[in-house]
């Protein structure tokens, strides 16, 4: 029988073995690994790949959302927005500095926040919104500016899905006033660990945020504020900036599999298939259908070996970590629906077509199509 991961790094890491070898080498001879020449370089070429002014490289993606609410100047009960079926990361970002979640309902289409439900969200106290880039499609990135420059509240990103993606031609990532964005490895752009990275085009943000992010100083041993330690390493650094470069061509592989999962499965009526807003691209960190027979449906391909997944399961405001919250399930249907009947089906560089067409055959032959 078959046998096809969720997920899988063999073919992508294999094809670049030697170069990423050839990269520790480098990085393992220089005597150098924090705070160095690789960093440098990674931060500008992901600046110049994001079209933003200032790259900052840090530790994860949520540390790096983190910092730029912290850098923002956000305080204890600061409203900030997030959709209601992110991952819990955009959460915690928020919750670090006690301010507080207001949570705003995603499109049934697009899974990314619904534009329409914003502005009824917006109070006096509204300091920022986090659009999420949700599972690889960009958010409606136009009204969500407008609706910001209106109230005065900023936009920050959270683009840890979508590297590469495009609203209207503009990059995520590069129209918030700083953005986040993850490097864990089984993001778009993967690193061998966790990393992360902030982009922006605000000089002062940017040296702030370097400042923020390693010990509050700018220069040894002298701290202006209370910092962190929350610096990307040298060595993820180097092999960012080489994956990087293959970041587009795994991009349009992404794309590609999603393309065959559009076509077979284009007639069956009982799943509901990714939607595509026409002004968006979509980089298909996740390939996700639904389904009223989820779970069964899920056990079907598991003993087909295939592995599928669930993103996510639970939505931030129902997790026991959020109980204090006391909002009540039910609260927001759409997340909750969406929870209910998601899959997420194996997508990712490498991943034979051949294979596509048999996870497509035995969706099919579970619907007995
Ligand atoms: C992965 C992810 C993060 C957090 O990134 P880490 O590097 O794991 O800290 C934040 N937001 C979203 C939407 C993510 O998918």
């Amino acid at each position: 029988m078959r046998k096809i991961p969720f997920l899988s790094f063999e073919k992508m890491h294999s094809e670049i073995r030697e170069e990423m070898v050839e990269t520790f080498k480098t990085v393992y001879d220089s005597y150098w690994y924090v705070n160095g020449q690789s960093v440098q370089k990674f931060e500008s070429e992901y600046a110049k790949f994001n079209n933003t002014s200032y790259c900052i490289g840090v530790s994860n993606g949520l540390d790096a959302l983190y910092l730029i609410l912290k850098a923002l100047g956000i305080k204890p009960g600061d409203e900030i927005i997030v959709p209601s079926n992110t991952y819990i990361a955009t959460a915690l970002a928020v919750s670090y500095l006690e301010a507080k979640l207001v949570f705003v309902e995603p499109s049934i289409e697009t899974y990314n926040i619904d534009v329409t439900k914003i502005e009824e969200a917006i109070t006096s106290k509204t300091k920022a919104i986090m659009p999420v880039h949700l599972y690889g499609q960009a958010c409606e990135m136009d009204k969500i500016m407008e609706i910001a420059q209106k109230h005065s509240i900023y936009v920050v990103e959270d683009n840890a899905q979508s590297q590469g993606a495009m609203f209207k031609g503009q990059l995520t990532g590069s129209w918030g006033i700083a953005n986040g964005t993850s490097f864990y490895p089984g993001k778009n752009l993967g690193a061998l660990g966790d990393a992360g990275a902030i982009t922006t085009n605000d000089h002062n943000l940017a040296k702030n945020i370097q400042t923020l992010k390693n010990y509050g100083s700018q220069k040894k041993y002298y701290n202006e504020v209370i910092g962190h330690n929350m610096r990307l390493d040298e060595l993820q650094a180097a092999f960012l900036s080489k994956k990087l470069t293959h970041l587009t061509s795994w991009n349009q592989q992404r794309q590609e599999i999603a393309s065959i999962y559009n076509r077979e499965l284009a007639n069956l009526n009982q799943i509901i298939l990714p939607s595509v807003h026409t002004s968006a691209t979509h980089m298909y960190h996740q390939y996700i259908i639904r389904t009223q027979r989820r779970d069964e449906l899920m056990k079907f391909l598991e003993d087909a070996g295939i592995s599928t997944m669930i993103h996510y399961p639970v939505p931030p405001y129902l997790q026991k970590a959020y109980v204090h919250l006391n909002i009540p399930k039910g609260t927001f249907p759409i997340a909750d629906e969406l929870a209910e009947t998601m899959i997420s089906l194996p997508i990712w560089p490498g991943l034979k077509d051949d294979d596509v067409r048999y996870i497509c055959q035995q969706i099919k032959t579970f619907f007995n199509v």
